[in-house]
């Protein structure tokens, strides 16, 4: 295990490295528990370097057999090996010299699944981001870009396919049973991004040919028999492929392109040059098995770590501060691909609800960081969605400030002048700041304060004068090392309705500069005067969610229902119609808590019902409409001394004030929306799908009786609805035997799918109510449970932990000792897979004392465990402080 040395990596303390790594041959000798790896350096000495500057290479759990300088065996006396570096000394002082290393891995009894692991008998390789120093002992940096030559060694029969990064050289027999491969890769490229993959698989092949005419080979590898299953990857690949020639004019650079799906991955997928590997999560789909949520992550994943080619591989980040450099910027593309693809809305509407249920709580908690920190004790722990999605907000705020022509000629002079090397943020913005003459150094604090903006306005009208006056002040809560922050240049898309769903003319406007419909907030306090208003007007802000931030303004649910009713932008609609239903909550939680019956607004229920019965509007979105805030987000409106007993109560209440009242308009959607036609995976359809299944969810929730879920359940000819009705019935009805019964026919049918028994665990995980505890205790006794295997842990362990907020936060405390447990049986078997699910605590603070109580004990436990991986105790550190 990393030994946790608590050391701090500052970026303040960045420098170049001593020497420049020319070179790299890589030999490997595949065998489950005895690899040998030669790896030959081709390095030099920086001009200006001291003569007597050692070579120092990082290492992590290695054992080296052999080490040459220039094919000669080197003197004891000249290196040092500690448990995570390499240190050679007495080496040339200008010239070129050689480092040749062996070390002997054992593949097979790599659980952490970094750096050369075994997967259903495919040996396979991860290595962001600092993997590789557990192949070779190697100068492990992402600023240190090499050309790379592969040779891989292995068992003809067990092995058949040898893959690695590049261009295929070319292979024999070695007449012992053995066979080999070359493989090379002609662009320089940091070692995370370097990969292996060596096994039988079946595979699916296509072409692709770029804007230039080239003829790109297409393969994805998957296990042998599911070859069908990839073929919705593949059409994914090919439209990814398309979209980033038309819309970023990027057009791909080696002749083959390769995935590889496994189904033991710490993440969702990695972007290795040439050769993909994804967790076969994001590969595999039919419509038997995958919903239409998984259909979409898949092209949204299969998007993104193509379009990384570009954005993180031609262009790689100088170190790991740097990581929103190529992660912000490729979320932002990958959901402009989507946004593409299908409903510009709907999906915008999805995003908003990712980020404010996942980076929200993040940024408003004891993880809390800046998109691009400034230090930190483990890097794994900060694939964050601070540093993905919050990154790509802030690429999408910069192109809203440009416009569309000028982020495009930013992107150009990007590409242009830093293809081939490693860059900073500052060299980013320095592209759009250019090409636009603007000064973004304002802007640029949304990368290094940490936060979620809180925006409060208030409006007054002047009929005499035919003025509208706003009054818009911005506050950045302290976060953990920053308690004094700066006004940030905040770009709010907004309008001004008139009575008719007419909009006021914004271009007569003091105290705000304003473009087209972006008023740009940049003071602390800013009095904003819109003249020629002839009647009260409704302001509707941030349209398109054009900024990540609160906003509070007292708006009438009248005036919000007017906002539902006429905005032009349809995000802004579904924004209103959520803040009516978000307060109705909030008061509802309040109103069990104080014994009192809960209200129900009319307005909430005539907007939500009125939504879902308006044809003109896409079904996708109006059953985004229907979908209620989730308890997580009420909970984190109410913001402190939350008991998610009581939010749980008045949810359901709400929502069978709602089931009731709208029963005619379900019943009438659950048939009109019902298919008639065979599954397509496509957008239209599922928006469909969609909409039937939350009409389905109310009429269930509206009567006492598990008869119409269980009909659902028998009736469904898809996973979409399938696996709905499993957990109507299941979340509704626990004790009912139509539940029982549902989940055996469920598990009998699919079970040797470990995907889809994945989402059986994740149904049962996410019960409410504390009864949860036991069966999941039950479930890990389960023969299809695998404690090794992350895809299971997460569905089982995670889901109850993320997404079961009555289940997890029981008030005895149960919930948080058994996850303290679990994290402590996991951590010295993959500690990357243990922190991240240890972070569904980051909320504890905002719980009411007694469970507050518990899980900082909990926290406690796991903080005084002896030997805890460097990953979990950076993180339960960082709760607890
Ligand atoms: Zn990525």
């Amino acid at each position: 295990m990393r030994t946790n040395t608590g050391q701090i990596i500052h970026l303040e303390d960045y420098r170049p490295t001593d020497f420049v790594l020319e070179r790299v041959d890589l030999t490997f000798e595949l065998d489950p528990k005895e690899t040998k790896v030669e790896a030959r350096l081709i390095l030099h000495r920086r001009e200006g370097v001291d003569a007597s500057a050692p070579l120092v290479l990082d290492g992590d759990e290695l054992v080296m057999t052999g080490l040459l300088v220039d094919q000669e065996e080197l003197a004891a006396a000249l290196y040092d090996v500690t448990d995570d570096t390499l240190t050679i000394r007495g080496l040339p002082e200008t010239a070129p010299f050689e480092v040749t290393i062996t070390t002997m891995l054992s593949p097979e009894t790599n659980t952490k699944l970094m750096g050369l692991y075994r997967t259903n008998s495919v040996y396979c390789t991860q290595c962001e981001a600092e993997g590789f120093r557990r192949i070779t002992y190697f100068p492990d940096r992402p600023d240190v870009l090499a050309v790379y030559t592969v040779n891989i060694i292995a068992d003809k029969k067990s092995a058949p396919l040898l893959l690695s990064n590049g261009n295929y050289l070319g292979g024999a027999d070695m007449g012992d049973g053995r066979h080999f491969a070359a493989w090379f890769d002609p662009h320089p490229k940091p070692s995370y991004l370097f990969a292996l993959v060596a096994g039988d698989l079946g595979v699916v092949e296509d072409t692709f040919t770029t804007l230039s005419g080239r003829e790109v080979a297409l393969k994805i590898y998957v296990e042998h028999g599911k070859e069908p299953r990839a073929s919705y990857a593949m059409d994914a690949l090919k439209r990814s492929m398309k979209w980033d020639e038309e819309v970023f004019g990027r057009e791909y650079d080696l002749d083959i392109f390769m995935i590889v799906a496994v189904s033991d991955f710490n993440m969702g997928a990695m972007e290795n040059k040439g050769l993909n590997v994804f967790n076969d999560k994001y590969v595999l789909a039919d419509p038997e098995t995958a919903t239409d949520a998984d259909y979409a992550n898949i092209e949204a994943i299969i998007a993104h770590e193509y379009f990384h080619n570009w954005t993180g591989n031609r262009i790689t980040c100088r170190d790991w501060f740097q990581l929103c450099l190529k992660e912000g910027l490729t979320v932002y593309r990958d959901h402009e691909f989507s946004a593409d693809m299908r409903s510009r809305a709907v999906k915008r509407i999805a995003e908003v609800r990712h980020l404010k249920s996942e980076q929200f709580p993040e940024d408003a908690g004891p993880l809390a960081h800046p998109v691009r920190p400034t230090k930190y004790r483990e890097i794994n722990n900060f694939y964050t969605t601070t540093v993905y999605e919050k990154g790509s907000e802030v690429t999408r705020m910069l192109a809203t400030l440009l416009g569309r022509d000028l982020f495009k000629k930013g992107m150009d002079l990007y590409f242009d002048r830093h293809d081939g090397q490693a860059v900073t943020i500052e060299d980013f913005v320095a592209c759009f700041a250019e090409v636009s003459g603007r000064d973004l150094g304002q802007f640029s604090l949304w990368y290094h304060q940490a936060g979620t903006p809180l925006v409060t306005a208030s409006g007054a009208y002047d009929a005499a004068k035919q003025t509208f006056t706003l009054s818009l002040e911005q506050t950045l809560p302290p976060t953990p090392g920053q308690s004094a922050k700066e006004p940030m240049h905040i770009p709010l898309r907004m309008g001004l309705l008139l009575d008719n769903g007419a909009e006021a003319d914004l271009s007569s406007v003091s105290g705000a500069d304003i473009t087209g419909d972006v008023l740009h907030l940049t003071e602390r306090k800013q009095t904003v005067v819109f003249s020629g208003i002839t009647s009260r007007p409704v302001p509707s802000f941030n349209r398109g969610f054009s900024a990540p931030i609160n906003l509070h303004i007292e708006q009438s649910d009248d005036d919000l229902a007017l906002i539902a009713r006429h905005e032009s932008d349809l995000f802004a609609r579904w924004q209103a119609l959520n803040a009516i239903a978000l307060a109705n909550l909030v008061s509802a939680t309040a109103d069990v808590r104080a014994g009192k019956s809960v209200t129900v607004e009319r307005a909430l229920i005539d907007g939500l019902i009125g939504a879902a019965a308006d044809d003109r509007l896409e079904p996708a979105f109006r059953s985004q409409a229907l979908s209620l805030p989730s308890e997580a987000d009420i909970a984190r409106e109410i913001g402190a001394d939350n008991d998610p007993d009581a939010i749980h109560a008045a949810r359901q209440q709400v929502l069978k004030a709602i089931a009731v009242a709208g029963r005619e308009t379900f019943l009438r959607l659950a048939d009109e929306m019902a298919s008639k036609a065979a599954f397509s995976p496509d957008a239209e359809s599922a928006g469909r799908r969609a909409l039937r299944n939350a009409a389905l969810t109310y009429l269930v929730h509206g009567e006492d009786k598990p008869a119409r879920a269980a009909e659902a359940f028998a009736a469904a000819d898809n996973m979409t609805d399938l696996s709905h009705a499993l957990a109507l019935l299941a979340h509704r009805f626990p004790d009912a035997t139509e539940t029982a019964q549902a989940l055996a026919t469920f598990r009998q049918r699919f079970a040797d799918n470990a995907l889809v028994i994945d989402k059986w665990f994740a149904v049962q995980a996410t019960i409410p109510g504390a009864g949860t505890l036991d069966r999941i205790k039950t479930l890990m006794t389960e023969p299809l449970f695998n404690g090794n295997n992350p895809n299971r842990v997460r569905s089982l362990v995670g889901s109850y932990a993320f997404a079961n907020p009555t289940g997890f936060n029981r008030a005895d405390g149960e919930g948080y000792r058994f996850l303290a447990k679990q994290i402590l049986d996991i951590d010295p078997r993959n500690p990357q897979l243990a922190a991240r699910i240890l972070t569904s605590m980051r909320s504890w603070r905002s719980l009411e004392d007694v469970r507050a109580g518990h899980a900082r004990n909990a926290l406690k436990e796991i903080a005084s465990a002896t030997k805890l991986s460097a990953d979990v105790s950076d993180i339960v550190e960082r709760m607890l402080k």
